[in-house]
């Protein structure tokens, strides 16, 4: 145990159970050394261990009622007649160890709650408490309260980045490793974004601030895992539905016990025994677990029932420009038709482009300020169009420009020549794709582009494919050859191409009637609706600050296929330590009941042993915090 496990294991004692648990085991102890010594009189140490009884069976009453109130049976309930069954036969021992141990188990669950939240705060206490602004030619050391939106910082190598911000200048290799698991350094300069959290290993840069504290993609993501931690009590609740069924059952169990043995004190020792907290632990313990080895992965999942799905998972569809692709096209050639220039097919296609999202967009921008032709503000974006999956149209002045693919054009009634026609599918056959510029409904040009898979995407197909994902299918918006194209170099031999945003969930859907339990994975451009409708949804790829924006179950910061893989591996096992947690409860409770039953356990040795399951449980659980994925 290490010095902050222990401050952990501490705070989790100052809640009002840690401090019951404390006093309660406090009085017991003393009473019970007290009554060995036979110089206190038994009156005066058994008055001792009854107040312990009281004061950690009251905290525990209070819980039972609340549940009473609310028309709920919860364990809290068969734990108060434990009590009251073992103090009426004089059992004050046992009466206290209950108490005790039903709080000790409530401080350790709290305590595997700390210690994954501890685990994603950590990412925000990261953070330095001082920054260098500059600002009108001078360096300054200020506090990080301090700084506003558009200041800018020096950010030295060996430094943390404090805020999400654009580079003005410099050159570094930053680790992201903090918030997306990469582990290597990257190469960072001029105009490019930087997060919060992430560390400069090389080089200095001088960054425009942009976001602090909460509104930096750090903030959100702790704030999406505090709230998959939140989501354990739902879980909580489940365990307690058990309760419904295992309250009648042990008061049955108990009065059987009594009918048959004759003895009240092995009745006493039944209800002792069945209070069902190794249930009630064993699965939001492991829960709890599994989304702190997550986010130390850069894996962001949510809780609960979805994690149970992930599990189940045995389809996956992909979407491809961004997910399976880089997503980083690059402009390969500008045609043109007619009598237009290179250079005007490029401004008028970088204008309409200019709101876009889309990879697309972001390729023909850069080419366009590449060559020098980038600063075209739009005048009103009000006259922005966009197509979901097929692309853009904006009017500027008396112009009305149109970047699509050929449905869009088709879709605006707008005729190709044969001339693009040929281009496209030339552009086709070699792999490429590319968007078709119109103004006022004549084509005028064709923008070849270049995506290629990422390093991973084979690799991670032919994994999933071990993992016993069989069906694996591609959904893209794009044109048959190039999906084609993609989906021989990944390895995926089903692909549905030219598929609109709600085509993509029609597929979906269509996959999950079969049977399949679908993940997908998705890059939210296009697909957020596909990924809405997937039994398990992976975010991979999107960019860290738009993390809070999408409900995705699980996010996978960096964008690495892999990690997707590892999520799903990882939920498995997750499920796993929850069914080997039920299995170790059920089997305890059935053997210490059956021990209780005969007699062979006094109520006090019950509520010993019955708790060492817990603990069981409970490390059970832990074991997943320092999960790695083996396949
Ligand atoms: P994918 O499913 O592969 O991720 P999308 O659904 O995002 O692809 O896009 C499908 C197709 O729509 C693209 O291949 C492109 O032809 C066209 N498209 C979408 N957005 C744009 C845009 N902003 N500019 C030009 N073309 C676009
Ligand atoms: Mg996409």
């Amino acid at each position: 145990m290490n010095k902050s496990t222990i401050t952990l294991l501490l705070r989790s004692f100052r809640s009002t159970e840690g401090i019951a648990a404390l006093i309660t085991g406090i009085f017991t102890l003393i009473g019970w050394s007290l009554s060995f010594t036979n110089q206190v009189p038994l009156v005066l140490t058994n008055i001792l261990i009854i107040t312990g009884v009281f004061i950690g069976g009251g905290v525990i009453a209070i819980g039972a009622v609340k549940g009473l109130l609310r028309r709920e049976f919860n364990v809290d309930e068969l734990v108060m007649l434990a009590l009251a069954a073992s103090l009426i036969i004089g059992e004050y021992v046992s009466a206290a160890l209950v108490a005790f141990m039903m709080l000790f188990g409530k401080v350790l669950e709290d305590f595997t709650a700390h210690r994954a939240t501890a685990a994603i705060e950590a990412l925000g206490t990261l953070l330095p408490d001082t920054v260098t602004r500059y600002a009108h030619g001078n360096e300054q050391r200020v506090s990080l309260s301090t700084l506003v939106v558009h200041d800018t910082i020096i950010v030295r190598p060996g430094e943390r980045i404090p805020v999400d911000g654009i580079i003005l200048s410099g050159k570094a290799l930053v680790d992201e490793a903090a918030l997306t698991g990469e582990s290597l350094p990257l190469l960072k300069t001029e105009g490019q974004k930087v997060l919060a959290g992430t560390i400069i290993t090389e080089g200095a840069l001088t960054i425009k601030a942009s976001a602090f504290g909460d509104k930096t993609a750090l903030g959100s993501i702790a704030k999406i895992a505090l709230s998959a931690l939140e989501e354990r009590a739902s879980v909580v609740r489940t365990a307690d539905k058990y309760a419904r069924f295992v309250t009648p059952g042990v008061l049955l169990l108990a009065t059987a016990t009594y009918l048959i043995t004759g003895s009240v004190v092995n009745a006493v020792a039944v209800l002792v025994v069945a209070c069902p907290c190794v249930l009630v632990l064993a699965t939001p313990t492991a829960i709890i677990a599994g989304v702190a080895a997550g986010a130390k992965r850069g894996l962001l999942m949510r809780g609960g029932s979805r994690l149970e799905k992930a599990a189940k998972v045995d389809a996956i569809a992909f979407d491809k420009t961004g997910t399976l692709t880089i997503g980083k096209l690059q402009v390969k050639k500008v045609y043109t038709i007619a009598k237009n220039t290179e250079k005007n097919v490029l401004m008028l296609a970088a204008k309409a482009e200019h709101l876009s999202e889309h990879p697309f967009a972001k390729a023909i921008i850069k080419e366009a300020e590449k060559r020098g032709i980038g600063d075209t503000v739009l005048q009103s974006p009000a006259h922005f169009r966009s197509f979901p999956g097929t692309g853009v149209s904006v009017q500027i002045g008396n112009k009305n420009i149109v970047v699509g693919n050929q449905k869009l054009l088709e879709h605006l009634k707008i005729k190709i020549p044969l001339a693009a026609t040929k281009l496209l599918h030339n552009a086709e056959f070699s792999g490429q794709t590319g968007a078709l510029v119109a103004i006022n409904k004549k084509v005028v040009g064709f923008i070849t582009m270049s995506d290629i898979p990422k390093m991973e995407a084979k690799n991670t197909v032919a994994i999933l494919r071990k993992a016993g994902i069989t069906r694996i299918v591609m959904l893209t918006g794009d044109a048959p050859a190039i999906a084609q194209n993609i989906a021989t170099a990944v390895g995926i031999q089903e692909t549905y191409a030219q598929l609109l945003p709600h085509e993509k969930v029609a597929k979906i859907k269509e996959i999950q009637k079969e049977g399949y339990t679908v993940g997908m994975i998705g890059d939210g451009v296009n697909d957020a609706p596909a990924l809405a409708v997937a039994d398990v949804s992976i975010a991979a790829g999107i960019s860290a600050a738009d993390v809070s924006k999408h409900t995705a179950d699980i996010v996978v910061m960096s964008g690495d296929l892999t990690k997707a893989t590892e999520a799903l591996l990882l939920s498995r096992s997750t499920l796993t330590i929850i069914k080997q947690n039920l299995w170790i409860a059920a089997v305890w409770n059935v053997l210490a009941l059956g021990a209780a039953a005969s007699g062979m356990l006094s109520p006090a040795m019950g509520a010993v042993i019955h708790n060492v399951g817990s603990v069981f449980v409970v490390i059970n659980a832990a074991r997943l915090v320092h999960w790695t994925p083996t396949l």
